[in-house]
């Protein structure tokens, strides 16, 4: 037997299931960052690409950063069952595509979703194994204050409404498997790969462990 018989994708590793890694957190606990670093820095965990009705802010890219769709379309496609979830976050629609995400798991892809608490609630009623869920948290509400104020230029009504929608999101923090705190970035980070590291070596994501483990027990076969 040689090694080229235990494994069986092109990278040499195991075929496995992929997974749908959630980042949730209030804004300014550093999850876009963290999503940047973790697509930039791994190859085999890729994008999910929402479609919402929010217009776009500068720089953003259309099926890029989101597909960005008319209300029109995107309650048709409510309607049609092409989400695998999809909810309305401060007055605009946000939604998973459904084929995608399917299709790409089978194959052994992994996606990162930057959703709130409402689509990892309903990504986890539907496809409760193929979910990790993690939430950030900044390391404190003094902290969360002095990133929500940025500049110094939005008035203390903004600064206060951005204050309780960060503490309506953080209350849902007991809904997500791991909860990192991020003090720091480079900490932070590092702790979001070891969980990613971790998810992808569960026996049931790898699917082909069935076929290594027959060739290890029954190598004259
Ligand atoms: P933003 O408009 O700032 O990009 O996103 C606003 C909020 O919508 C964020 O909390 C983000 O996590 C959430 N969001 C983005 N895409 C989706 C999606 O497909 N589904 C759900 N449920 N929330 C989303």
């Amino acid at each position: 037997m040689t090694q080229s018989t235990l494994v069986s994708q092109a990278d040499g590793t195991l075929a496995r299931r992929g997974l749908m890694f959630i980042l949730s957190s209030p804004s300014g606990a550093g999850k876009t960052t963290i999503a940047r670093m973790l697509l930039d820095h791994d190859p085999h965990i890729c994008n999910s690409v929402s479609c919402t009705t929010r217009p776009p802010r500068p720089g953003e890219v259309d099926g890029k950063d989101y597909h960005f769709v008319t209300a029109e379309t995107f309650e048709r496609m409510v309607d049609d069952g092409d989400f695998l979830e999809w909810a309305t976050v401060f007055g605009h629609s946000y939604g998973t595509p459904k084929a995608q995400v399917k299709a790409g798991l089978k194959e052994g892809l992994d996606y990162l979703f930057d959703i709130d608490w409402q689509g990892t609630q309903q990504l986890y009623q539907k496809l409760e194994r193929d979910v990790v869920r993690v939430f950030l948290l900044p390391p404190s509400i003094e902290e969360l204050r002095r990133r929500l104020t940025g500049r110094g230029t939005d008035s203390a009504e903004v600064i206060q409404g951005r204050m309780e929608r960060a503490r309506s999101e953080i209350s849902h923090w007991d809904g997500y498997d791991y909860v990192v705190i991020n003090d720091d970035v480079a900490g932070c980070f590092g702790q979001v790969r070891h969980i990613l590291q971790a998810e992808r070596l569960r026996r049931a994501r790898q699917t082909g462990l069935i076929g290594f483990t027959r060739e290890l027990l029954n190598p004259d076969d």
